[in-house]
């Protein structure tokens, strides 16, 4: 009985069948890599399980090539699949993420593939019918998926004396514009293991045909002979100096899924206290479920060259989580369990040392690269800023001259440190502004009078960015003030004398304009910070403006409420009319009193409670001034 296909298995299986893609040639790289897959789980299961012991052949894959019949084979001795492994494995798609990308993006048919690896698919680009013979050390029987494509398959019982899988390729018929059959032929396999899968370390065997001629006559004779195409040495154990980029970047795409390549190749091996190699990759472009919880971060793990663990988790530190590679130590034992493994001393030691060589290398790339640490930035600069808001700022001291915001001078990112050296003299304090975009930024009331003495902000652009310095508190001495937060002290003592004044001789106004908007502010004051605008909103010392709009997006602290300041310019020719008003009618500083706080709250981005009140009051103000 033919069985389909699940709905999401059946749009990807369309998309192979119907590829545009022009790279075909990755199908074989995507099963080479099941088989040693398979492989890697049949060693490691043999370690613990007798069923899965006697070999009867060695570890190995083979490619069988077959022009009459038109197939291409690739057996494995690997762990093999059950039946309802066969059902699962080879009738849905593990990475159903990749369909959710691709709805959004209908246009990108070739990205896809790249990018996602589509695995045992892929294969359909290149073949009509596919047989898949497997026995696993686990059922008695032996079972045969077959299928032609999109009208679905069949699992059906065999006899199978070995154990592992064997996928039989019938490839599609030669048309215009594609050649198939390209894949019969032993020149091109040899190749293309070589360009794709030489590092995989088990023998990849082929048997190759040569014709020769004999050498004492004419006759020509037709030999056989069993090659292994791989080299078999895994590229972190190779010597760096002989590596080339391409070689790094081919690998890093194939195993690690990734099409495009990588920013940073991190290859280095360490004897010591723990001996490894390890070979980690920087992506050049932010993984696309990165930010959620499907995203996997971790390093396999190896030991002596065999696989022991996929996203070894434990071996990176959550804020390098964007970190991929791989680590291979001889110190490990393999016959310990996996859980075991986790707690393992070993683990631990490979960690900090893992740590302190990404940091070591992101400190590099900053100094002697900067555009590229700045694109680096732009990709996984927010996972460096939660690292040092996590754990009570546990990691703060690492991670502290990694991180950049964008700033003041010369609208450019910049360090702490380098903000640090720019300090004008005198300046106690490293001044911050927080918001969505550059531009709005700049032109808050709050910032005018700082950037026109000359001082450097920073622009706090992501809404963890406040939270991270508030665990910081400092850098190199000097605190961090939010320019819309308590007093910034900017004045000279003259202007803080009449200041002074001011306040005495509008004591009346001032008490008037904050009884009616008391519920809303804590206080209402001459303000030391405003230039050329009427008014302004400050929070008090403690929660911020910016930090209230981003806890409150939490339903359970949407009561919370950062204390507000209402600041008056009394410079402002504003400040006239108010005076004016307060005393020949004073009823009226109420709702102008109403209206500068709702004026105040807008320029924040803040929502205002009452929008049409508010519209109708200045509605009636302009009719008012026009009477
Ligand atoms: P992926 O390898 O990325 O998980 P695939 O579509 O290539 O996705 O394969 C799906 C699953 O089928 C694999 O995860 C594995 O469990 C199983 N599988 C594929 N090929 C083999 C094989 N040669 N031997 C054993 N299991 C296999």
């Amino acid at each position: 009985m033919k069985k389909q296909f699940k709905a999401e298995s059946k749009r990807l299986l369309d998309l192979m069948i119907h590829s545009i893609y022009t790279n075909k040639d990755i199908f074989l790289r995507e099963l080479i890599s099941n088989a040693s897959d398979a492989l890697d789980k049949r060693y490691f299961l043999a370690l613990s399980d007798d069923k899965v012991k006697p070999y009867t052949s060695e570890l190995a894959i083979q490619i069988q090539v077959d022009k009459d019949h038109r197939t291409l084979t690739i057996v494995d001795t690997g762990i093999g699949m059950m039946q309802d492994e066969l059902e699962n494995n080879l009738g849905t798609i593990a990475k159903s993420g990749s369909l959710d990308f691709k709805q959004k993006n209908t246009d990108e048919n070739i990205d896809i593939i790249g990018q996602f690896g589509v695995g045992f698919y892929s294969a359909f680009m290149v073949a009509k019918k596919i047989t898949v013979e497997s026995r696993s050390p686990f059922e008695e029987t032996a079972y045969c998926w077959q299928s032609e494509g999109e009208d679905g398959y069949t699992i059906k019982p065999i006899l199978k004396e070995e154990i592992g899988t064997k996928v039989i390729l019938e490839l599609k018929e030669d048309s215009e514009e594609e050649n198939y059959s390209e894949y019969l032929d032993s020149y091109k396999i040899q190749q293309l293991v070589s360009k794709y899968s030489d590092y995989i370390h088990y023998p990849i065997k082929m048997d190759i045909t040569t014709e020769k001629t004999k050498e004492d006559s004419e006759e020509k004779e037709i030999i056989i002979e069993t090659k292994t195409l791989n080299s078999m040495v895994p590229l972190w154990k190779r010597n760096k100096k002989e590596i080339t980029e391409e070689e790094y970047n081919n690998f890093y795409m194939n195993k690690f899924t990734d099409w495009n390549k990588p920013a940073k190749v991190i290859h280095y091996n360490i004897e010591g206290n723990i001996s490894y190699n390890a070979l980690l990759f920087i992506p050049s472009a932010v993984p696309y479920n990165f930010y959620s919880s499907e995203y996997q971060s971790g390093l396999q793990l190896y030991s002596k060259g065999v696989f022991i663990k996929d996203k070894a988790h434990e071996l990176v530190p959550e804020y390098f989580r964007f970190v991929k590679g791989l680590v291979d130590s001889n110190d490990l034992n393999l016959n310990i369990s996996r859980e075991i493994l986790q707690q393992d001393r070993q683990m631990k030691l490979l960690e900090k040392s893992i740590e302190k060589k990404i940091k070591n290398t992101l400190e590099d790339l900053l100094k002697h690269d900067r555009s590229q640490y700045e694109a680096f930035f732009d990709n996984f600069g927010l996972q460096l800023k939660y690292g040092i808001y996590q754990d009570y700022g546990m990691h703060a001291e690492t991670l502290k001259d990694l991180i950049l915001f964008k700033s003041s001078y010369q609208d450019q990112y910049t360090t702490l440190k380098e903000y640090i050296s720019r300090l004008k003299e005198n300046q106690e304090q490293i001044y911050y502004v927080a918001g969505h975009d550059v531009e709005t930024l700049k032109k808050l009331p709050q910032m005018e009078q700082l950037l026109d003495k000359g001082y450097e902000v920073l622009y706090l652009l992501d809404s963890v960015d406040e939270f991270a310095l508030n665990i910081l508190r400092m850098y190199d001495g000097k605190a961090f003030k939010s320019v819309q937060q308590g007093e910034l002290d900017l004045q000279s003592e003259e202007e803080k004398q009449a200041n002074k004044e001011k306040i005495e001789e509008n004591k009346d106004l001032l008490s008037a304009i904050q009884e009616a908007i008391k519920e809303q502010v804590k206080e209402v004051k001459i303000s030391s910070r405003l230039k050329s605008h009427p008014v302004c909103l400050v929070a008090d010392e403690g929660l911020s403006i910016e930090m209230e709009k981003v806890l409150k997006q939490n339903p359970e602290a949407k009561d919370i409420q950062a204390t507000k300041i209402l600041e008056i310019n009394p410079n402002h020719q504003l400040f006239e009319t108010l005076q004016k008003v307060h005393q020949n009618n004073p009823e009226l500083i109420k709702d102008y009193a109403e209206v500068l706080y709702d004026q105040a709250l807008l320029i924040e981005g803040l929502p205002i409670k009452d929008p049409i009140r508010y519209a109708n009051k200045v509605c009636q103000l302009m009719i008012d001034a026009n009477k």
